[in-house]
């Protein structure tokens, strides 16, 4: 099968991923072979593929956010022919700590796709029959593709931060995943307010129906219930909490910040705020979400790239190129 292979991370322009052909995956017991139809492209792909996050394996296929249908491995649930997402959270060991109290997202034993374990960037994809999730056909392949990862772990991002119906949130960053969170929080009846960088982003955040929208670090005109951040910049963290009224929270959704700032506590954390980071997902977002998305007909705005054009489709995330979401059609 074709594939797009990272064998030594470096930055995205000295092109490190090499599309080649290699042997297709091996039917394993407890997982389905996957023909890929779409996969999403994800900040967190960019991060692995410059090496921000350390490599795992000798060489790995990135992608993490797969559409595909099952051609090996058939179950009763999931007959030949299903077609399923799937996501970051690849497998749970079911039996840390973590696992045993409902929260698999932190779990001691993890396996990451298109980290840990071959992604989606591929004709074929292997992953675990209990880490799938049958797709409502309401969602065709190319727009299902980008709330895999984008989507469910911005919906969580909205869980951590505490949101309830009708309150102020901020939205620092506006790429693939604030974009959906956005039409999630307008289902909620939410007042929405957007920071970012670059034009086309504050655009697409005026036609989504923001509130407010503001430059990267502009400051929103009212004090915000919660706000999640989405840029890779603990910068714009520390604006979201200047923007905090007390007691409420910023969830931060990155795998990977630059850095964190020295801060004033007095002024930016006193007053029972809250700064926490969103950690992965769980099976139950993952279920929530998805049907939250039917529900609305969540419709992401999205950008075809072929397998051959995969650097290319990195380099635009990393560039903010974009608007909305970039998908890898094999
Ligand atoms: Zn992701
Ligand atoms: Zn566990």
């Amino acid at each position: 099968m074709k594939a797009a292979i990272l064998t030594a991370p470096a930055k995205i322009s000295q092109r490190p991923l090499r599309i080649d052909e290699v042997a297709r995956p091996a039917l394993q017991p407890g997982h389905v072979l996957l023909k890929v139809r779409a996969c999403g492209v994800c900040r967190t792909d960019l991060h692995i593929v410059e090496g921000e996050l350390a490599p795992q394996r000798d060489h790995v296929i990135p992608g993490h956010q797969i559409v595909g249908d099952v051609v090996e491995g058939a179950t009763a649930e999931l007959p030949v022919g299903t077609r399923v997402g799937v996501s970051w959270m690849g497998g749970t060991d079911g039996s840390c700590w973590y696992c045993r109290h409902a929260m698999e997202n932190l779990c001691d034993q993890p396996t990451f796709t298109g980290y840990t374990v071959n992604g989606g960037y591929a004709e074929y994809a292997l992953a675990r029959s209990d880490f799938v999730f049958p797709l409502p056909a309401a969602l065709d392949d190319l727009h299902a593709a980008p709330l895999l990862c984008a989507g469910i772990i911005g919906f969580r991002s909205l869980r951590v931060a505490g949101v309830e119906q009708g309150e102020r949130v901020g939205l620092f960053g506006f790429g693939a995943s604030a974009h959906l969170a956005i039409e999630v929080l307008h289902a909620w009846k939410c007042e929405v307010y957007v920071s970012t960088r670059g034009g086309s982003h504050r655009k697409l955040a005026e036609s989504l129906g923001a509130k407010w929208v503001g430059a990267e670090t502009d400051k929103p005109p009212v004090e915000l219930d919660r706000a999640v951040t989405f840029a890779p910049s603990g910068d714009v963290v520390m604006v979201a909490l200047a923007n905090l009224r007390k007691g409420g929270v910023v969830a931060i959704n990155a795998i990977h910040l630059d850095r964190m700032p020295e801060f004033d506590y007095d002024h930016l954390l006193w007053g029972e705020r809250q700064l926490r980071s969103v950690a992965n997902m769980t099976r139950a977002d993952a279920r929530d979400f998805l049907q939250i998305a039917a529900e609305i007909k969540l419709h992401p705005k999205v950008t075809k790239f072929s397998l051959e054009q995969a650097n290319e489709a990195l380099l635009a995330v990393k560039n903010d190129a974009i608007d909305g979401a970039a998908v890898i059609l094999p």
